[in-house]
């Protein structure tokens, strides 16, 4: 008993001696050095996403036994990696996709930037990188958006990209936890998602490939999931199709609507009882990657009393609905487009149709789609007061 009691006693101190030794993330760490070799800006009308990229870049190294290091802003510059090292041989990888604004008076605005750093801090776990304080990590970003503003367009629609990466670059070809990794963040100008005015778009419902599965990395915003998602998209384009929606067949053959592309997706439909109900599939099982427009699409609706169902739900449902007439609306929905609303799904040789507002002048969303578009924008410029837009001071 006294003896166990020592034990446990000397087990703590080396954790505490072993805890003071590493280093947390520190913002007041921070250091920065500019650039006087400027790039000359693009231009913004029709510029391709994530092409170009700002002056400088936000960076920090962590070692195993002495944890963070001190942030840096430096100028944007090539990495250099023994070719050894992890991320290049296992994917040991997890990235964050987020956007700054600039409002009418000409303030950089974050978009609650919590939620990215809470899911890449998650993301690392699943891939057994570092987490760390996802709150100085935003601080540190705040300093390097004051650095890049005028990087940060002042176009409605367009925005700087923020690409929070994490990267093992430990030289080690085994196949373990890393003990050196990067962590850094890079900016790009980009446009709205739909230069030429909203489209609404063509799915095909995936049944050759699966994205993500129970227990895999689905809700991790991990590079590999990516990787294996480029073909089956290049075969969807082949067709005449946008994007691929996700499916995963289940032990009982049915298959369930998971994503879209590399957005959330949602339905809003009459149930059979006849009520309205918007429904996307749930968190629970680790397939579906967390949005932060999926969550913000959720709380708009909850307040206005929509109905919002967050459950597993299959294509065999979504072809009954649309027989029956009780689809009324379908969109996707992610940083890059905000929504993207759906107007065609092809699934097992048969076209559904999803209803669009005869009433827009477009013609090209329903009225839901639009009213979430028009109120998260309101958000990211500034027009709307929220406490979900962080202003960069
Ligand atoms: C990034 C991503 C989303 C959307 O997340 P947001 O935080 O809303 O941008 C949805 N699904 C997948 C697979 C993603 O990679």
């Amino acid at each position: 008993m006294l003896r166990s009691l020592v034990r446990s006693r000397s087990c703590l101190s080396t954790l505490q001696a072993s805890r003071r030794g590493v280093a947390t993330l520190q913002s007041s760490l921070l250091t920065v050095e500019t650039t006087a070799d400027v790039k000359v800006k693009p231009e913004l009308e029709g510029i391709a996403f994530g092409q170009n990229f700002s002056d400088h870049m936000l960076e920090v190294e962590w070692d195993q036994e002495t944890g963070w290091g001190a942030p840096a802003i430096v100028p944007y510059h090539n990495l250099s990696l023994d070719p050894a090292a992890s991320v290049l041989h296992y994917g040991l990888e997890v990235f964050e996709g987020m956007k700054a604004y600039k409002d009418a008076e000409g303030r950089v605005r974050m978009y609650r930037p919590d939620r990215n750093m809470r899911r890449m801090n998650n993301s690392a776990e699943r891939l057994s990188l570092p987490q760390f304080d996802g709150a100085e990590w935003v601080e540190c970003m705040k300093e390097l958006l004051k650095v890049e503003e005028s990087w940060v367009p002042e176009l409605e629609g367009y925005s700087l990209y923020l690409r929070p990466t994490l990267i093992s670059t430990h030289s080690f070809v085994g196949i373990a936890p890393p003990a050196k990794c990067l962590l850094y963040v890079i900016c790009s100008p980009v446009g709205p998602y739909f230069a030429g005015g909203f489209n609404a778009v063509k799915l095909l419902a995936t049944t050759e490939y699966t994205r993500a599965w129970p227990g895999g990395t689905g809700a991790a915003k991990c590079g590999g999931n990516y990787a294996s998602g480029i073909k089956p998209q290049k075969e969807a384009t082949a067709l005449g199709y946008s994007q691929n929606l996700w499916l995963f067949r289940n032990d009982e053959g049915r298959e369930e609507v998971t994503e879209v592309g590399s957005m959330n997706q949602f339905f809003l439909w009459k149930t059979k009882a006849g009520e309205k109900e918007l429904i996307t599939a749930p968190l629970d099982d680790g397939t579906i990657l967390p949005g932060v427009t999926r969550e913000s699409i959720i709380d708009l609706c909850r307040a206005k009393g929509i109905t919002v169902t967050e459950r597993k739900y299959y294509m065999d449902e979504i072809v009954e609905a649309s027989d029956e007439g009780r689809i009324i609306e379908s969109f996707g929905a992610g940083t890059a487009c905000v929504v993207c609303p759906v107007r065609e799904i092809h699934y097992n040789g048969q076209d559904i149709q999803i209803p669009l507002d005869p009433e827009d002048s477009e013609g090209q969303m329903g009225p839901l789609t639009k009213e979430l578009f028009e109120e998260i924008t309101d958000i990211h410029y500034g027009r709307s007061d929220s406490e979900w837009s962080v202003l960069v001071e």
